[in-house]
């Protein structure tokens, strides 16, 4: 059939025929996201207790598994791509075991360097067995001491050597948790600075600050960043946990914008047993208007993708 279309009705075809293609090929789907902050659990850490909530009153997850396929259905709906995971190793097993998509990346939450038993040369075995791809979430914070303790040392020598990135907590923890679970955790111990003997010492190492120095030190994050220009952050749980840490994250990305830094800031959930705060935190960061467009694709997804050469490994 030949049908003359004037310029305007042109122009409209060829917008629909646009739209129709964006639909097929799925142009509209948000971003990819790559989220370097998830944690995994087994039943033992959830226990015979009701569930916590969380600040807005949202009791989390009550068991592992539950857990475990909420926070997939979540990967899978907002285009997470590739998650750091961590928690014990049996735990971040299970998450790998199942796992079509080939999303997570296997990290190893632990608090001292001789948890579940580890040694240095079972850590050595383990990163050379691809079971541990990430070392973290570290976070020395919450038994008192920080990652320049010389217990740390040898498994920061050996992420050097088999470029395993590092993931360490910095800023505060759980408000009371000194009175209750971590009685050595002190704030002061959360300032990034105490990693800086870190960088000094193991200068190939890839490393990056969890929660940007939470509420506590956001300038201290921003004057490390200018100084190690190979030191990433991510920006997990202040945007979601509670009004004032997303306060302050505006703030933080705010200033590291203006300083120049922020094509080394990364999307993290921190979402722990609540695992709707993934999507909280995406539309969080969306509702930002002084980031562009290009601002958020780099946080959500090309920042990491640099970050753990994604196109070479994983
Ligand atoms: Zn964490």
């Amino acid at each position: 059939m030949l049908v003359i279309l004037t310029k305007s009705k042109q122009m409209k075809k060829t917008t629909l025929t646009l739209l129709f293609l964006a639909i097929i090929t799925g142009t509209f789907a948000q971003t990819k996201v790559i989220d370097m902050h998830v944690h995994s659990y087994s039943n033992t850490d959830f226990g015979e207790r009701e569930p916590a909530t969380d600040h807005y009153g949202v009791k989390g997850a009550t068991d592992a598994q539950s857990h475990r396929l909420e926070t997939v259905a979540a990967f899978k709906k907002l285009n997470i791509v590739k998650a750091a995971v961590s928690g014990n190793l049996d735990s971040v097993e299970e998450w790998a075991k199942n796992d079509p998509e080939n999303i997570v990346i296997k990290g190893i939450l632990m608090f001292s360097p001789d948890d579940y038993g580890m040694t240095v040369q079972k850590f050595e075995q383990l990163v050379k067995d691809k079971k541990i791809e990430i070392f973290g979430e570290v976070a020395p914070y919450y038994s008192g001491g920080t990652l320049s303790d010389s217990i740390w040392q040898p498994y920061l020598k050996i992420c050097e050597q088999y470029d395993i990135p590092v993931a360490v907590h910095t800023g505060g923890g759980d408000p009371g948790g000194t009175y209750s679970w971590s009685p050595k955790a002190r704030l002061s111990l959360g300032d990034p600075y105490h990693i800086e003997d870190v960088l000094v010492n193991y200068p190939k190492l890839r490393m990056y600050l969890m929660h940007a120095g939470g509420e506590d030190w956001p300038e201290h994050a921003i004057r490390l960043m200018a100084y190690y220009p190979q030191l990433y952050t991510d920006i997990a749980v202040l945007l979601w946990v509670e009004p004032n840490t997303q306060r302050y994250v505006t703030n933080f990305l705010q200033d590291i914008k203006h300083a120049g830094y922020l094509d080394r800031v990364m999307f993290g959930s921190d979402q722990m047993i609540w695992p709707y705060a993934i999507e909280k935190s995406i539309d969080f960061l969306n509702s930002l208007d002084f980031l562009t467009e290009e601002d958020k694709e780099g946080i959500f997804y090309g920042n990491a993708a640099r970050f753990l050469k994604l196109e070479t490994r994983y």
